[in-house]
């Protein structure tokens, strides 16, 4: 008998790997890691640590590619607006939106701050999400983005969940500085903060944020500097971003419901990972875009929340795959992979993460259903029974 330090048995394994479905089988964990994946009874390893299944749906930890999860304060008050039917850049005109959360974020403590992040944190990980990318983008000053950063670094270190860190300077313009100032700080002191700090810059490329001259400066600057590209574009206009953002070789292009052929044809050239938001169109009552022309080209298409306290304001993953099988053209198990192995590859660590495989990470969710179709039917519910991050048990 081998040991190991965990092993799952009697579970209905989607493994989203080639290994496929496996309707009986077990995973033997040790070290943090996958060591054995394989159909039916263990006869080859003991552990300490046995968890019976009980034929279970048991699928990777999902992978949130794309959050605002840190930040203070709340925006709960527009869902009023929003209701009277006034759109997203007019509560921004009226001092609400991303810069209500600015002020928020820039008087809060660091401490303070951590401390109403941990807590999504923990809702994240409750809901099944084992790893999320976070943006900054809530300091428009230097010392505010810092301090974003090192909250987004305190959650990886010290809660369960893994976070991944994105530079987002440029989310709007702000309204209480000279842009061109802010703009020059971008491009000489925002970088180098990024090269040190982020594994992803992003622009947001959009009516009532930046300009498609701004963001071509921003993203070649980030280019020239070795840093890879991900763009917020086409949410409310095509201003161009997209097809830019993929000439430049971006790892992703997020939100994605105005795009030209031609931006289309681009991101299939480069590999750029495609990034649908559905918890937006859902909470903004926009229309959803279609993403099947995507899944037919055969590209890694990715879902993601893109928690934030005014567009989404929603960290469920299972709530995203249901929207996007019911309104985006999606599969049951298109819309899995979509936010596991393809959401870490718009992380560029599937290596590592978003498979159940020998040798990766041992990311796993131990579901309270049977099949995989239950996590779309069962809409709003948490499904999530077990979470096992890096082998231990939560
Ligand atoms: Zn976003």
């Amino acid at each position: 008998m081998r040991s190991a330090d965990l092993i799952i048995t009697n579970a209905h394994i989607l493994t989203v790997s080639a290994q496929g479905e496996i309707a009986h089988g077990c995973i033997a964990i040790k070290d943090e890691n996958i060591l054995d994946v394989f159909e039916g009874e263990n006869k080859s390893y003991q552990a300490e640590t046995l968890i019976d299944a009980k034929g279970k749906l048991v699928i990777p930890g999902y992978v949130d590619c794309h959050t605002h999860l840190v930040h203070a304060g709340s925006r709960a008050h527009e869902l009023q607006y929003r209701l009277q039917g006034m759109r997203y850049q007019e509560i921004q005109k009226k001092g609400g939106g991303i810069y209500a959360t600015v002020r928020a974020t820039r008087a809060a403590s660091a401490e303070d701050l951590y401390r109403q992040s941990l807590e999504r944190a923990r809702l994240c990980l409750e809901h099944g999400t084992t790893t999320a990318e976070i943006k900054t983008g809530y300091g428009l000053e230097p010392d505010t983005e810092k301090k974003m950063f090192d909250v987004i670094r305190r959650l990886n270190n010290e809660s369960a969940l893994e976070t991944v860190a994105t530079f987002l300077g440029p989310h709007v313009y702000p309204e209480d500085k000279d842009p061109d100032a802010y703009m020059n700080w971008l491009l000489g002191g925002g970088l180098d903060l990024a090269k040190e700090r982020a594994a992803f810059v992003d622009i947001y490329c959009d009516a009532g944020a930046y300009s498609f001259e701004d963001t071509e400066k921003f993203l070649r600057a980030a280019k020239a500097k070795g840093l890879p590209l991900k763009i917020h574009s086409g949410q409310f206009e095509p201003l161009g971003g997209t097809g830019l953002a993929a000439e430049l070789g971006a790892v992703s292009a997020d939100h994605l419901d105005h795009v030209s052929e031609a931006e289309f044809d681009a991101m299939l050239r480069a590999g750029t990972v495609p990034v649908f938001l559905p918890g937006c169109s859902y909470y903004l009552k926009t229309a959803y875009p279609d993403a099947r022309p995507y899944l037919d080209a055969g590209m890694p298409v990715a879902i993601a929340t893109d928690y934030n306290p005014g567009t989404c304001p929603s960290l469920s993953i299972p709530m995203m795959m249901s929207l996007a099988v019911m309104h985006m053209g999606f599969t049951p198990g298109e819309a899995l992979t979509a936010v596991t192995l393809n959401a870490a590859k718009a992380l560029r660590r599937d290596h590592r993460i978003g498979s159940i495989e020998k040798g990766k990470q041992a990311d796993i969710l131990i579901c309270e259903t049977d099949e995989l179709t239950d996590l779309i039917t069962l809409f709003g519910v948490n499904t999530i029974g077990t979470v096992v991050k890096k082998g231990a048990v939560l």
